[in-house]
């Protein structure tokens, strides 16, 4: 177990706290939205302390497409990177261009191109050699004044060939509010688990015993499952425990009925990883950052 006695808070979509006591938090609030061009390229400038959806929102008003799939996802600017967010065919690695850490050790404020912010799936330099050692400032994205929908994501499709910006940015908050719970209304973190990517081996040994397991060849040839099936194929769609539980149509998602606590929803998390491995032979691992009050479990140590 890794603690620390702070924690860097953006606007919390993406984080359990499992007590209501908790380290001292710091909430960066560097706030502001700059455009500039050049012949090809949008360069938009956010503040980490911007709301991302409110960005999308400004970005889709004022002609400035390729952010319109990443529409709706709850939370702030700066912790859009930490995690290379994606929904709908597209991750924020796909249109960043900059991140500006400010490193707390050094006092230095640093500018990572694309490449040193080793995105990868739900994954960058920032959750990894660098998790809780300096606060994201600012983010340049960079969006080509040429523009092609995205829309061959499932749900996108139903959409016609040639969509305008605003059509793709109505269909994906339809498909998103129809198919999560708002946490305005239902307390959620989104997805509590990573899709797991196993080797091929696994897969098919899988694959021979669920035929109808749902998968996904990555370039690399590793495969990636749907955590989201796993679990409800370990019985947890749906179930109600304690105050929280499982969402009834995305059972990636683990809900507050109300009265539940954090802990008991790390518990009934450390319960289907369990279920799931019995089941599967995989661990599951949490997408979501969970915070003890004496500092922050780390995600590795999960099923411990
Ligand atoms: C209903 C729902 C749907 C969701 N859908 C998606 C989805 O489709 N795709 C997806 O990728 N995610 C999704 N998420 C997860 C969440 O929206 C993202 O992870 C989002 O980026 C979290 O933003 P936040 O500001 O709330 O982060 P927080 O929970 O506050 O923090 C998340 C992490 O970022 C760090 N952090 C935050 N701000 C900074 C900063 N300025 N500098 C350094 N570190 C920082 C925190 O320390 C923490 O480790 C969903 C969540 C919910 C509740």
């Amino acid at each position: 177990m890794s603690l620390k006695n702070f924690y860097i808070l953006g606007e919390g979509s993406n984080t359990l706290f499992l007590s209501h006591t908790a380290p001292v938090i710091i909430q960066p609030k560097f706030m502001g939205i700059e455009i500039k061009e050049d012949e090809n390229f949008y360069f938009i400038t956010a503040g980490s302390g911007e709301n991302w959806h409110q960005l999308v929102t400004y970005c889709v008003n004022n002609g400035y497409a390729g952010l319109e799939n990443l529409a709706l996802i709850p939370g702030s600017v700066g912790a859009a990177p930490i995690q290379n967010i994606g929904a709908y065919g597209v991750e924020i690695s796909d249109v960043i261009d900059a991140v500006y850490w400010y490193e707390l050790a050094t006092q230095h404020l640093h500018k990572f191109s694309k490449e040193q912010c080793q995105f990868a799936y739900r994954d960058s330099i920032f959750k990894q050699q660098l998790r809780d050692k300096g606060i994201i400032t600012k983010v340049i994205l960079k969006l080509p004044k040429v523009w092609q929908a995205n829309i061959s994501y499932q749900g996108l499709d139903l959409l016609d060939t040639d969509p305008t910006v605003e059509q793709v940015y109505q269909r994906v908050i339809e498909v998103r509010q129809a198919k999560l719970p708002d946490p305005k209304f239902k307390p959620n973190a989104g997805s509590f688990f990573k899709n797991p990517v196993v080797d091929l081996k696994t897969y098919q040994r899988l694959a021979q015993q669920y035929p109808n397991m749902p998968a996904y060849v990555q370039a690399n040839k590793e495969v990636k499952l749907a955590a989201g099936w796993l679990i409800e194929q370990a019985g947890f769609k749906g179930i109600k425990k304690n105050g929280v539980g499982v969402h009834d149509k995305q059972a990636l998602v683990l809900v507050n009925h109300g009265d539940g606590s954090g802990e008991a929803i790390y518990q009934l998390a450390l319960e289907i990883n369990q279920k799931v491995y019995e089941k599967f032979g995989i661990y599951l691992q949490p997408e979501v950052r969970i915070v003890a009050s004496n500092g922050f479990i780390g995600n590795g140590e999960f099923h411990g």
